[in-house]
């Protein structure tokens, strides 16, 4: 599936995917490639007629959609399928306000879509390790930070009113970044930052930050950590100086979030750097990311408005 969407241009993706029979064709080759067991006697073999699917032994049936975050969706698949391409064809992910816009629903729809597609996004980020060995055999070291997002503008220096982040990226020795991680905590504390190393630090893993009491967890359990301490003074600007690139990644994120959500809730939050970290870490191959979204939505876990609205 990746392989044939990859390098689609706006006029290709249209002609490919602007019809519901070619979106349904594409999510079923995507559905039967990961397996499609009955719900009732887990027989593999099915098959498919419209947007539902039988059992060949017990003829129980299901829709396409179902046990996915696409489940129970009253939407058109074109829909879905250009809401996926104009969430990845964008340098800085497009907003819900953009999202509904472009596809000429109402606001409503759009949110809840656009909060199903952060959810599959957020889902893979959360399964992301990071500072195991790269694929040129190099082994990046780990770069993590404490950040304060939000709050009042004129709230001064204080963390009133902030969200609190911790961030980790990996940097290779020569200066490339890898991949990103960042999750919102309730403070910086020994015990957030042992969840956070457990989920996303591989074991093995070299961790630098500055020095913030709660990260040298980050180095047990089979971690390494060192701390570099900068007294808050300007961070060096070269590609290869300690923390080049986890700094640069929370400009990064502090621009995307001025650009396309001026206002962000504690609550969706989460989503928000789930979706922002899944785009970065697809950010060499851009072609190729609406094809990724789409596997993740259809592996991301089941959401309900009652869940989303609660
Ligand atoms: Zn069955």
């Amino acid at each position: 599936m990746r392989a044939i969407i990859r390098g689609l241009t706006d006029a290709d993706f249209e002609r490919l995917y602007g019809t519901e029979a070619s979106c349904l064709a594409a999510l079923v080759v995507v559905r039967q490639a990961a397996g499609m067991p009955c719900p009732r006697c887990s027989n593999p073999k099915s098959y498919v007629y419209g947007r539902r699917v039988g059992c060949t032994r017990c003829n129980t049936r299901w829709s396409i959609t179902a046990g996915t975050v696409m489940a129970d969706t009253k939407l058109p698949l074109t829909t879905w399928f250009r809401a996926m391409h104009l969430m990845t064809s964008t340098k800085q992910c497009i907003s819900a306000v953009e999202l509904t816009r472009r596809l000429g629903v109402t606001y409503e729809t759009g949110w809840y879509l656009h909060k199903r597609l952060r959810h599959a996004m957020a889902e893979e980020t959360d399964r992301c390790q990071l500072g195991g060995p790269g694929d040129s055999g190099s082994t990046p070291i780990v770069e993590a930070d404490d950040v304060y997002l939000g709050g009042e503008r004129n709230e001064g220096s204080g963390t009133a009113g902030k969200i609190r982040v911790i961030a980790a990226c990996e940097r290779y020795s020569s200066g490339r970044m890898g991949a990103v991680v960042m999750r919102v905590v309730s403070s910086f504390s020994n015990e957030e930052a042992s969840a956070i190393r457990d989920a996303h630090i591989a074991p093995g893993a070299q961790v630098l930050t500055d020095g913030t009491p709660a990260f040298h967890v980050l180095g047990e359990a089979r971690r390494t950590h060192y701390a570099i301490i900068t007294g808050g003074k300007r961070p060096a600007r070269e590609r290869d100086a300690p923390f080049f690139a986890i700094n640069t990644m929370i400009s990064n994120l502090s621009t995307a979030l001025k650009a396309t959500h001026k206002l962000f809730s504690a609550k969706h939050l989460p989503d928000y750097l789930g979706a922002f970290c899944w785009t970065t870490n697809r950010r060499s191959n851009m072609k190729g990311m609406i094809g990724a979204l789409f596997c993740a939505v259809v592996a991301a876990t089941r959401l309900t408005r009652r869940t989303v609205y609660a």
